[in-house]
């Protein structure tokens, strides 16, 4: 039998729609440009088939959109265990039930991640737009790390919005129980460019935000803080951070996030809004060897090259300056813009 292309990591997007509308959405779709189709239970069933029997993927993370609008979303889950992947769940947990939960983790599922933005349920429904979204996301962030201790992640999306209270959410955080956290710097896209002004944090406010999440690490250290998406090491010393993992960002097919959507677009993760190509037109393996996508994400920014932080930042979160400006090849918005300038 031939053997399929393996793959690290995708993130699946099982859907282009969600029942919030949070200020800071990355998914490039929500720019308010075209209408959010409606979930389709048989595609993203399809779809992943199709994916599966193309690839051997290690972690599948199933996202969105919201993933929870999907009625056979266990099915899928079981159906990427049995192909012998692990599953993740992103969800922002407003429609998790303690049944769905219960089903998750009969079936093994590595993590569950939802947002969980502030302690004050104002700011939080703010960021979300969604009345009653902070109860709910409170109550399935405390089921899962009842239920699931180990995978049980709670996002906290930094913008100039909910910093100022950080420390306040990782203690109502604790309390729920949950040990494990993703402390992720707003990276504009999406919806959030039109909010940028309002949610993106300068140098200085930034690295209080981190030094806030750091002094609360060092006071607890059976929590684990990650910071995933890259922040560009000439914008903020990551060092002076040693409690917070902070991943940088690579081209290399085995450590990002390659994404595959509900309709089977392939891109290089999950913030690009590049389409590489469709795996009802080619494999998803000749998609992503395609000497023509190598070469797009081999260029360095001009600033970069000489930099010593290269190899780890790979110029920040490029994907954002696709969505900004169109290109890959010029750094993290960060460096530049009033993104974070
Ligand atoms: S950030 Fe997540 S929960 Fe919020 S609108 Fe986007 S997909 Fe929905
Ligand atoms: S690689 Fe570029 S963006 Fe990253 S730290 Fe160096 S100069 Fe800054
Ligand atoms: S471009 Fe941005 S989101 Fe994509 S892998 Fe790199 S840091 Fe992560």
């Amino acid at each position: 039998m031939k053997e399929r292309f393996h793959i690290g990591n995708i993130v699946y997007e099982l859907t282009d729609a969600c029942n919030q509308c949070c200020r800071f959405c990355y998914n490039y779709w929500r720019d308010g440009s075209s209408p959010i189709v409606t979930p389709s239970d048989a595609l993203a069933r399809k779809t992943l088939r199709k994916l599966l029997s193309q690839a051997a993927v290690g972690t599948v993370s199933f996202s969105g959109g919201e993933p929870m609008l999907l009625k056979n979303i266990h099915d899928l889950a079981m159906y990427a265990r049995l192909r012998g992947s692990n599953v993740n769940i992103l969800t922002n947990g407003t429609l998790l039930t303690s049944d769905a939960l219960a089903n998750f983790e009969s079936l093994g599922i590595g993590a569950i991640q939802i947002p969980l933005l502030s302690a004050d349920s104002g700011i939080h429904e703010y960021l979300t737009s969604l009345p009653g979204s902070w109860e709910k996301a409170r109550t399935a962030l405390w089921r899962a790390a009842t239920l699931m201790p180990q995978g049980a992640y709670a996002v906290l999306v930094i913008t100039k919005v909910n910093a100022p209270g950080v420390s306040a959410t990782l203690k109502l955080i604790r309390d729920l129980g949950v040990r494990n956290v993703m402390v992720n710097r707003f990276n504009v896209g999406g919806n959030g460019i039109k909010n940028s002004d309002e949610l993106a944090l300068n140098p200085a406010a930034l690295k209080q935000a981190f030094a806030d999440v750091e002094s609360f690490a060092a006071d607890h250290p059976d929590m684990r803080f990650v910071s995933g998406v890259c922040t560009p090491v000439c914008v903020v010393d990551t060092s002076a951070y040693p409690h917070i993992l902070f991943t940088g960002c690579s081209t290399d097919l085995n450590c990002r996030p390659v994404t595959v959507s509900w309709s089977g677009d392939v891109r290089f993760c999950n913030h690009s809004p590049h389409v590489l190509g469709n795996i009802y037109d080619r494999p998803v393996g000749e998609i992503l060897s395609d000497p023509e996508v190598t070469a797009r994400y081999a260029v360095v920014p001009e600033k970069c090259t000489s930099c010593a932080h290269r190899k780890f930042c790979n110029g920040g979160c490029r994907a954002a300056s696709e969505q900004l400006y169109g290109t890959f090849d010029l750094p993290d918005p960060i460096l530049t813009s009033g993104a974070g300038v």
